[in-house]
C-alpha cells in the first residue's frame, strides 16, 4: 500500500534534492544481492533523515537498525565537527557492504557501528543522543523507546520508522499479526507520553517524529 499516488511520490522525488552516486549505487547493489530489499529507506526518505541531520547539527546519533547502511549515511551527513554516529545491527553478514559505502561516502571515521542485539547494546552506551532513529525488529519499538529517552536532552529527536506498517496499522486488533500488534502500541504509548511532542509524517512507510520536552 503506498499512502499517496505514484504519481505524487514521483513529482516529490524530482522536486527533491537527488541522492549522491555513491548511495544509489548502494540502493542498486542492495537491491541485486540483499534479502528484502524494500527496507532501505531510499531517495526521498534519506533526504528526508538528511534535512533532519543538517537542521539538528547533532554531536550524537544512535540508529538501530543499519542494515546496508543507507540511512546511516544520509543520518551522518549533518554531524557536528566532532560528531559521532552509533549504528547497531545483529546482522553480521552485511558487514563487509557496509563497511565498503561507508569509506566510499567518507563516513567510516563518523560511524561507530555495533554488531549484535540493540537490547544489548544500548544500555552499554554512555552517551546523549540529539538525535535517534529506531529502525530495526518492530516488536522492540516500545522497549527501544523506554532505552533510549533518557539518553535524549531536552530539544532532541527521536525518529521511529515504518509506524503505518504498509496501512496494517488500520487492521481490526483481533486481525493484526504480532509485529502490527507492537507498532500500534508504540504508536499508543508516543501519543500518551507527556515527555514528548509527537507528529506523525505519513511518508513512505510512516515516520514518526518525536521531540524531547
Ligand atoms: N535503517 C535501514 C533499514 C533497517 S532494516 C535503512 O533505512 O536503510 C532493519 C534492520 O534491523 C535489519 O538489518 C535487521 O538485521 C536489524 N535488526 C533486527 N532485529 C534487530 C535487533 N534485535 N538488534 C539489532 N538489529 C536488528
Ligand atoms: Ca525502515
Amino acid at each position: 500500500m503506498e499512502f499517496l499516488a505514484q504519481s505524487i511520490i514521483d513529482y516529490s522525488e524530482a522536486h527533491t534534492t537527488p541522492e549522491s552516486d555513491s548511495l544509489k549505487e548502494l540502493n542498486r547493489e542492495t537491491n541485486a544481492k540483499v534479502l528484502m530489499p524494500r527496507m532501505l529507506s531510499g531517495h526521498l526518505q534519506g533526504r528526508i533523515l538528511a534535512m533532519f541531520s543538517h537542521m539538528l547539527r547533532p554531536r550524537r546519533i544512535l540508529e538501530i537498525g543499519t542494515y546496508t547502511g543507507y540511512s546511516a549515511i544520509c543520518l551522518a551527513e549533518g554531524l557536528a565537527e566532532d560528531g559521532l554516529l552509533h549504528t547497531i545491527d545483529i546482522n553480521e553478514e552485511l558487514l563487509p557492504m557496509v563497511k565498503k559505502y561507508f569509506a566510499k561516502t567518507g563516513v567510516e571515521k563518523k560511524i561507530k557501528i555495533h554488531t549484535g542485539d540493540a537490547v544489548n547494546i544500548i544500555p552499554g552506551l554512555d552517551e546523549m543522543f540529539d538525535l535517534v532513529f529506531i529502525d530495526a525488529d518492530k516488536k522492540n519499538y516500545s522497549l527501544y523507546f523506554d532505552l533510549v529517552i533518557q539518553q535524549v536532552p531536552k530539544g532532541g529527536i527521536i525518529l521511529a520508522d515504518n509506524v503505518l506498517w504498509s496501512g496494517k496499522i488500520l487492521d481490526p486488533a483481533d486481525e493484526m499479526d504480532s509485529d502490527t500488534m507492537a507498532i500500534a502500541e508504540f504508536n499508543k504509548k508516543v501519543q500518551a507520553d507527556n515527555r514528548v511532542e509527537n507528529v506523525l509524517l505519513p511518508v513512505r512507510d510512516g515516520l514518526m517524529v518525536m521531540r524531547v520536552k
